[in-house]
């Protein structure tokens, strides 16, 4: 009864930590690691050790991926909850990290790549895949997808077709409904019956993302990509109903929420950078602590993700760390942001 208790308390939010290899980039073979993996049996899979200054900080996780790990191997300790998605869950996955870091490889990987697709593409898979088994069972599905970006506190639909008009007059205005459905004025909403419909989304997308931007690099490592697919289920013979939300983001890059400290006075002075990132930070830590006031509304990112945020939705933050010692100051700042949530 205690034990149950205890997770209770801890809800439904886990953290992975995940570590790229060294990148040419980062200085290639002559660049010194900043990270090592204890190999004790607690901490097997789970720990993970930050060199920063001569110093040493150990920190646990529900897992731990080192830069060997494949997106196969990722994507396998994260199909369950992708699966309760289809059960009527409400699930958010975020990827967290500084700008480099690999978010991106995490969420979407190479583009026309089997091996290194990312996340969102093989949960599309999966879940396409079980729908055609519930079928079998009975199960009808109804599926919707919208993708939106958010840049300085401002919306950006990226399956708009009309991208003109849509950025002048649309006001994408964030409502929740009381059964806990979110609706954004102006949005494209989408009905999608296969993965290749949601594929040629994610291509469009991606093209909406890249045109028409002047300082492409600057604005994508500040703004957040939310990918949402929204499941309704109907059984016609048993007559159940579920409806179910997947959220996949991939976040502003954390390294101007790091660089003023994320805690105390100097929080004010990097919410008017990214607002949106360091609120996430807030509700999620207060989620965890339960009982404490979830600030959801003081960002466009978490007010639009409120019902997905708490009560008995899932939500993983998958941490990702650059092993290269030139990053450790970040690579620190993210795993401690990672330790306060977990
Ligand atoms: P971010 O989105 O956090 O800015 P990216 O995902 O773009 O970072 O990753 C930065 C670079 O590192 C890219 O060239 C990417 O291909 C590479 N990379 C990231 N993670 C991995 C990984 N696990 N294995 C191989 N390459 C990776
Ligand atoms: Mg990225």
């Amino acid at each position: 009864k205690l034990h149950n208790t205890i997770l209770e308390l801890k809800g439904n939010i886990r953290v992975f930590c995940r570590v790229r290899p060294l990148l040419c980039d980062d200085g290639g073979d002559n660049e010194t690691k900043s990270v090592s993996f204890p190999t004790t049996t607690e901490a097997l899979g789970r720990g993970i050790e930050l060199l920063q200054n001569g110093k040493k900080y150990p920190f646990t996780f529900d897992k731990v991926f080192v830069p060997e790990s494949s997106q196969e191997a990722v994507f396998e300790e994260v199909s369950q909850l992708v699966q309760s998605a289809l059960d009527g869950y409400k699930v958010c996955i975020f990827a967290y990290g500084q700008t480099g870091s690999g978010k991106t490889h995490t969420m979407m990987g190479a583009p026309g790549n089997e091996v290194e697709k990312g996340l969102i593409p093989r949960s599309l898979e999966q879940i396409f895949e079980s729908r055609q088994t519930l079928q079998n069972q009975g199960w009808k599905y109804e599926m919707q997808v919208s993708m939106l970006e958010i840049y300085n506190e401002t919306i950006r639909d990226l399956l708009s077709t009309n991208r003109n008009s849509s950025s002048e007059s649309a006001k994408y205005i964030i409502k929740h409904d009381a059964n806990g459905n979110t609706h954004v004025s102006d949005l494209t909403i989408v009905d999608v019956r296969s993965e290749r419909e949601v594929q040629f989304l994610l291509n469009r997308a991606a093209q909406s993302r890249s045109v028409g931007k002047t300082q492409m690099n600057e604005q994508s490592s500040r703004s957040h990509l939310v990918f949402t697919l929204r499941i309704v289920g109907v059984n016609e013979s048993t007559e159940q109903q579920v409806q179910g939300v997947l959220n996949l983001i991939d976040l502003a890059g954390s390294e101007r929420l790091s660089k003023s400290g994320s805690t105390g006075d100097r929080l004010t002075e990097t919410q008017s950078i990214n607002k949106s990132l360091s609120s996430l930070s807030k509700v999620i830590s207060a989620l965890a602590k339960k009982g404490e006031h979830v600030p959801f509304r003081d960002s466009k990112l978490t007010y639009l993700l409120q019902p997905c945020l708490g009560g008995d939705s899932k939500t993983l933050m998958v941490v990702n760390v650059s092993p290269a010692a030139s990053s450790a100051n970040e690579s620190l700042c993210s795993l401690r942001f990672a330790a306060t949530v977990n």
